[in-house]
């Protein structure tokens, strides 16, 4: 057979090998644990969907529906789509399963943690395959459910130990609000035409409200000097800010105003956030965004339910830990080296292994006929807390040498003990 030629992963793809996975896993323990205090529990669904899904919700002229999506028709020839982000499937499955029913809580509150796909031009943090951790809660239009739900994601960073976030908002107030803003943006757009991207004549009566949010620089330029939301927001829709800006500062939570951002999923209204960190040199990082979302449910078909939610990005989350200098627990050390000595401990040893991690402990031995050097070596490479040694003597001596690596003491336990009551002999030796 001839070699054949190295396939690589594709592009804007990572592996995931151990030592980074810690990483990953130690985040979602806190994500589990700080979640779990304001009643937030997991759910997982599809990473594909009805393409439907998502282009209603995130909306047909926004990027993400327009470009970046992977979309394909099955062998039933169903149109399907990798899933861009995780609200429109987490409402359509809310929606579907009728979580709005008597017998769930309210507000109906969830997280997710799972890949996302969207065809980018891959580069530092902006991958084709990447993690989003977010959460969604239902059925509450308090603007106080905005504020802990915000509260909570700093609470989290506040765990990591992330210290320079910048939290942006802005209000796009309520769908009245949305209409005047946008004739007034479009009659400010239409003076500036000939200067905007191609992308955004197209987009400027479909959706005026995407050209605030271009990376085109021509663009920015115009948008530099646009009408501010702000200024067009209704009663009902001011009060909503202003309360949320108020629990802000009650709660004593920095933010920035910025009235230009609008986020770049259609499904928003009222308040819309950022996290930004600015660890990471000469680049401004979004980390975490959100939102509220009034209205999507009913889009969906479910009854008038208030939504609100935020997506951390995992990967530009673990980039910006690392540029903090932030450590993360390191992989814990082994509790048990088994070192066995010449051929007649093999089995003896494998059945005091296996007695030792059936009592819960981690455990290791060789395998691979190493010598004892060879195997002291590899305790160490482990951190190994306890090393035993297990030869002939040993065993015709029904005792054991352990050595508690920390302080170098070597004691001989009988083998009756270590074979029934490991976390005895355990605690013991190591005072834990
Ligand atoms: P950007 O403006 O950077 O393209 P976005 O507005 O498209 O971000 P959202 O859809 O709000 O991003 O997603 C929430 C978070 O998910 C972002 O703040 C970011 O941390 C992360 N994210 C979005 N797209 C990518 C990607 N292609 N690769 C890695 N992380 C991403
Ligand atoms: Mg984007």
């Amino acid at each position: 057979m001839r070699k054949s030629k190295r396939v690589q992963r594709p592009k804007g793809t990572n592996d995931l090998l151990i030592d980074e996975i810690k990483n990953w896993q130690y985040l979602e323990k806190i994500a589990q644990e700080v979640f779990k205090i304001y009643q937030f529990f997991e759910i997982r669904t599809p990473l594909f969907e009805h393409y439907e899904v998502f282009s209603r919700a995130v909306g047909d002229t926004s990027d993400i529906v327009s470009k970046e999506m992977y979309d394909f028709y099955d062998k039933g020839e169903r149109h399907i789509a990798l899933r861009p982000e995780g609200t429109a499937g987490v409402v359509r499955a809310f929606v579907e399963n009728k979580l709005f029913g008597p017998e769930y809580g309210k507000p109906y509150k969830v997280y997710y943690l799972g890949p996302m796909f969207r065809y980018e031009r891959p580069q530092a943090g902006r991958l084709r395959q990447f993690y989003q951790l977010g959460v969604e809660a239902f059925g509450s239009k308090n603007p106080a459910t905005d504020v802990e739900i915000i509260a909570m994601l700093m609470q989290f960073f506040d765990r990591l130990e992330l210290k320079k976030n910048r939290l942006v908002i802005n209000s796009l107030g309520d769908k009245e609000s949305r209409e005047v803003y946008r004739k007034a943006l479009i009659e400010f757009l239409e003076l500036k035409m000939e200067q905007l991207s191609e992308d955004s004549k197209h987009r400027l009566y479909k959706n005026p409200l995407r050209v605030l949010d271009s990376k085109d620089e021509r663009d920015k330029k115009v948008v530099a000097d646009a009408p501010s939301i702000l200024d067009y927001l209704n009663e009902e829709s001011m009060q909503h800010f202003s309360k949320v800006k108020s629990m802000l500062g009650a709660l004593e939570i920095p933010y920035e105003i910025d009235h230009r951002m609008v986020r770049g999923l259609d499904y928003y209204n009222h308040t819309i956030f950022e996290v930004m960190n600015d660890a990471i040199l000469g680049v401004q990082t979004t980390i975490a965004a959100g939102g509220r979302y009034d209205g999507l449910v009913e889009y969906f078909g479910g009854p008038a339910t208030p939504g609100f939610g935020f997506a951390i990005g995992v990967e530009r989350l673990l980039m910006t830990l690392a540029a903090e200098g932030v450590e993360l627990p390191s992989k814990s050390p082994i509790d048990v080296y088994v070192v066995s000595i010449g051929d007649v401990a093999d089995e003896q040893s494998l059945k005091i292994v296996q007695d030792i991690r059936k009592a819960g402990f981690s455990t290791e031995q060789d395998f691979l006929g190493r010598k004892a050097k060879a195997q002291f070596k590899a305790a160490d490479k482990l951190k190994a807390k306890l090393i035993m040694t297990v030869g002939e003597s040993e065993l015709l001596a029904k005792k054991i040498k352990i050595k508690v690596v920390q302080t170098q003491e070597e004691t001989l336990i009988s083998l009756e003990r270590i074979r029934t009551d490991f976390a005895t002999v355990y605690k013991e030796l190591l005072n834990e």
